[in-house]
């Protein structure tokens, strides 16, 4: 049996860090058992329907990485794959209930069905549909439709009983038949509910396999009565648990970011995000947290994802960031990284202006100390401007002592001959001064980096001479020497 799988977004907004990591789970378990992943536009709900929101979760999940086999745009045996452009199979699979009697139309207006609802709370049970046009014959409903009422169409549930849910993450879920009354599955418009539109689909693109949040546990009683009404094989459930914020709230955007695009704004890797996400409810069995994706894949087991809801952890995505940001190709990281660069004006706008040998080397040399893409454009921006200023609290401990800028002249000095300029020769050079000049390391590591930098803290010294060259080395020193000379001189 081929294993198929489905991600099924609305496309009301962007796609939220949950979606993915429901696509996530989706999409590991077709690519570890060579299944199909297919993507399907739940696009019915008209009034929400943005059309930017499709575009904006195909980008996000292209970006991601996570590759659908079906889908809109790709196609596939088993389309359309957008509900809206799928109304006339929804419309004969009802009409086969209503022949079938297992549907029924009603026409009920908003005012009775107010009214029932009340009743029903009276008796101190749930609001429910009580099941008045259960049993209209022909003449009434030809009078209701003379009278110009539209139906919609219910489906008989049984009314008592319990409607088991197999669950492959959380075991046997039992719900009582009583609390389901008979739901709509075509509304008055002749569209499709979700439940009913999701069952018709799920079968007839032959899904297996249902992945999808928890809180559609509740929808899957209701889907199962469909399947056995429309005589469709049931596929197997897992219901993947919440992802809550630290407090254990729902997770919203006062808990920072929550969609895709707001990731990749902030400068998030798509491989820490999955890699995060993957981990995120599930776990190989051991401590690792970065784990290559192919392992994942290996590894993945729906058995293995937890009954109880994932706590969303910023810090531990950040912190898995910065592990990509530094252990993925060089190349790879520039890539990604020009966008930012070019959003604080560091380099030019039009690609081939770039000067890419300079550039590769400022990424390597300011990768290993940041945690996002942000920051490395930011913690970048010295090898880019020279009208940077010193940090104060670093002119007060390293251009203020008596001959701070004398040092700076014989660092100068030694570096105007330092050949080759490259990092053995350079510290070779500056740790001779030192011993030289008679004072600790220290004494002049600390001056000549806020020169060359504005900063007291960064990346290895002799690296970042090594990265600015010899030329912009001793301009920079020349910029400090007369700077302090006149300001503190
Ligand atoms: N369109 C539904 C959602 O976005 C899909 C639910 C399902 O996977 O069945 O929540």
């Amino acid at each position: 049996m081929t294993i198929r799988v489905r991600f099924a977004p609305s496309p009301t907004g962007s796609l939220h860090i949950g979606g993915v990591r429901t696509a996530l789970f989706n999409w590991l378990f077709a690519r570890q058992n060579n299944g199909a992943f297919v993507l399907r536009l739940e696009d019915t709900d008209l009034e929400r329907y943005l059309t930017d929101a499709e575009r904006g979760i195909t980008t996000s999940l292209q970006w991601l990485g996570l590759d659908w086999d079906e889908g809109p745009e790709v196609g596939g045996l088993f389309g359309p794959y957008r509900q809206s452009e799928r109304i006339d199979l929804y419309r004969a699979e009802a009409q086969r209930l209503l022949k079938s009697e297992m549907a029924y139309l009603c026409y009920c207006t908003p005012e009775e069905l107010a009214i029932m609802r009340q009743e029903a709370r009276q008796s101190g049970l749930a609001p429910r549909y009580n099941g008045k046009c259960r049993h209209l014959d022909r003449a009434a409903r030809q009078k209701k439709e003379a009278a110009g009422f539209l139906p919609v169409i219910r489906l008989k549930t049984p009314g008592e009983g319990s409607t088991i849910v197999s669950d492959l993450i959380r075991g046997e879920v039992s719900f009582e038949n009583n609390t389901l009354d008979d739901f709509i599955i075509m509304k008055s418009n002749g569209i499709p509910t979700y439940n009913f539109a999701c069952v018709v689909d799920d079968s007839l693109m032959q899904i297996n396999y249902v992945i999808r949040a928890e809180e559609h546990l509740s929808n899957t009683p209701k889907q199962i009565l469909l399947y056995r009404a429309l005589g469709y094989n049931l596929p197997f459930f897992a219901h993947v648990p919440m992802i809550l914020a630290p407090d254990r709230s729902k997770l919203s955007k006062r808990h920072g970011a929550t969609a895709v695009e707001e990731f990749r704004l902030q400068g998030f890797l798509p491989e820490a995000i999955v890699n995060y996400l993957a981990l995120l409810g599930w776990s190989p069995g051991d401590e690792r947290e970065k784990i290559p994706l192919n392992e994942i894949i290996k590894l993945f087991s729906l058995n293995a994802v937890s009954k109880s809801a994932a706590i969303y952890d910023l810090k531990k995505l950040t912190w898995l960031n910065a592990q990509y940001l530094n252990s993925l190709p060089l190349e790879r990281i520039i890539t990604d990284a020009i966008p930012f660069f070019q959003k604080l004006g560091l380099i030019p706008d039009q690609t081939e202006q770039i000067d890419y040998l300079y550039l590769a080397k400022v990424v390597e040399t300011v990768r290993t100390r940041i945690h996002t893409l942000v920051e490395l454009a930011e913690a970048a921006t010295y090898f880019f401007k020279t009208d940077f200023d010193y940090e104060e609290k670093g002119v007060r401990k390293f251009f203020s002592p008596l001959h701070a800028a004398e040092i700076l002249v014989h660092g100068r000095e030694v570096l105007a001959k330092t050949e080759p300029f490259d990092l053995s020769t350079v510290e070779a050079a500056y740790r001779n001064l030192s011993h030289t000049l008679g004072v600790a390391g220290g004494k002049l590591i600390h001056p000549t980096r806020l020169a060359l930098t504005g900063k007291t803290f960064g990346p290895g010294l002799f690296d970042i001479m090594v990265t600015l060259g010899q030329t912009k080395c001793l301009e920079r020193l020349d910029r400090a020497i007369i700077w302090i000379k006149n300001n503190l001189g």
